[in-house]
C-alpha cells in the first residue's frame, strides 16, 4: 500500500515537472504564471467590491482591468456609478470605458432610430455624455457596443442586431479618432454584419476598432481579412475560453486551460500586435480564477515568448495608453 502510494506521488511529481516544461518555441507555463496582464475587456460585476477586486488582481498579477464598462449593482448603483467607484480606488489601474449602459439602454427596439437616425435627440444626448467623459479624461475608451449579439447577449436587453455601419457607429468612430479612444464592438459575424463592418472601416479609417471576443462566433479565417486589410483593427480574446463557453457554445472556444486552437495560434503569431486578453463577465471569484488560468496556461503559455508578452499586456498598454 505504502509502496504504491509512494509510486503514485512520484508519478504525480514527474507529471508536474513535465507539465511545467515549455514546448519548443513556446513561452511555457512557468513563465506564463508570472506575466503581468492587462485585462482590457472586463466588466466589474455586482458581486464584486472595489477592495475585493484589487486583492484579486494583486493575487493573480493582473496589473490593469476594465475597458468594457461596469455592470450595474441594483438597486443601489448604475453601471457608470459603479465605474466611478472602481476608478476611485484603482486609479490608473482601472481602464475606464464610457458607453456600455448609455448605448445599451438608449436603444429600444428594431423600429428605434437610435442607431440609424441622424442627430436624433437621444443619440445626441448619449454622444454628448460620452464625449464629456473622453474630453475630461475620466474615460479612455468607448465600450462595449453591441451591434450583433442576437445569440450572445448576457442580458435580454442586449439581444439585438443593428447595422454595424449605422450613423451612430460612424459617429462613435469619429469620437474614437478624435480622442484616440479604442471602440469595442460586439458583433457576431453574420454575412450582412461583416459587409457593414467593412463599410464602417472604409468610411472611418482613423478610428481604433477592437473586435470584442474576436468576433464572438468566428473562426480564425473570418478575422484574418480584417487584420490584413485594416491597420486600425484589434481583437480581444475574452469569453472565448472553456470556463465561460463550456456547455453553451463549445464551438466558440479558442482555448481551454490545456489547449489552444492551432488556426487561432497561427493568426495571433501572424499579427502579434493586434491581440489582447480579457476576463469579461464572471459570476464568482472561482470562475474569475478559472478564466485567468485559461488565459495564462491555455493561451499565453502556448505562444512564442515575444508574442505572449505583447498579448498579455504590451498591446493593451500601447492601445489604451496605460500607466
Ligand atoms: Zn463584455
Amino acid at each position: 500500500m505504502r509502496g504504491s502510494l509512494r509510486g503514485l506521488l512520484a508519478a504525480a511529481a514527474l507529471c508536474a515537472v513535465s507539465a511545467a516544461i515549455a514546448a519548443d518555441g513556446e513561452l511555457g507555463p512557468e513563465r506564463a504564471a508570472s506575466l503581468p496582464i492587462a485585462d482590457i475587456h472586463f466588466h466589474a460585476m455586482a458581486f464584486m467590491s472595489p477592495p475585493d477586486l484589487v486583492a484579486r488582481m494583486d493575487a493573480r498579477n493582473i496589473r490593469w482591468a476594465g475597458g468594457a464598462g461596469a455592470a450595474s449593482a441594483p438597486p443601489r448603483l448604475t453601471g457608470p456609478q459603479r465605474d466611478e467607484e472602481f476608478q476611485a480606488l484603482l486609479k490608473d489601474r482601472y481602464i475606464r470605458a464610457t458607453g456600455l449602459s448609455e448605448i445599451a439602454f438608449g436603444y429600444r427596439d428594431e423600429h428605434d432610430p437610435f442607431f440609424t437616425g441622424t442627430d436624433t435627440p437621444r443619440q445626441k444626448s448619449v454622444l454628448e455624455t460620452l464625449e464629456g467623459h473622453l474630453k475630461e479624461g475620466t474615460a479612455t475608451s468607448i465600450a462595449e457596443v453591441h451591434v450583433n449579439s442576437r445569440t450572445s447577449a448576457p442580458l435580454a436587453v442586449l439581444n439585438r442586431k443593428v447595422p454595424a455601419d449605422s450613423a451612430l457607429m460612424k459617429k462613435l468612430m469619429d469620437l474614437s479618432a478624435r480622442y484616440q479612444a479604442p471602440l469595442s464592438v460586439h458583433m457576431q459575424f453574420d454575412a450582412d454584419s461583416v459587409q457593414q463592418l467593412h463599410g464602417l472601416l472604409q468610411a472611418k479609417p482613423e478610428g481604433i476598432l477592437v473586435l470584442a471576443h474576436c468576433g464572438k462566433d468566428t473562426v480564425a479565417e473570418q478575422v484574418r481579412p480584417f487584420l490584413q486589410k485594416y491597420a486600425n483593427v484589434f481583437c480581444d480574446l475574452s469569453f472565448r475560453s472553456a470556463p465561460q463557453e463550456n456547455g453553451r457554445f463549445p464551438e466558440r472556444i479558442i482555448f481551454t486551460r490545456t489547449s489552444l486552437d492551432p488556426a487561432w495560434r497561427a493568426l495571433i503569431e501572424e499579427f502579434p500586435d493586434r491581440f489582447m486578453v480579457g476576463v469579461d463577465d464572471v459570476h464568482s471569484w472561482g470562475e474569475y480564477d478559472r478564466v485567468v488560468d485559461s488565459i495564462r496556461f491555455g493561451l499565453l503559455a502556448r505562444l512564442s515568448p515575444a508574442t505572449a508578452e505583447k498579448v498579455a499586456s504590451q498591446n493593451g498598454v500601447r492601445l489604451f495608453r496605460l500607466k
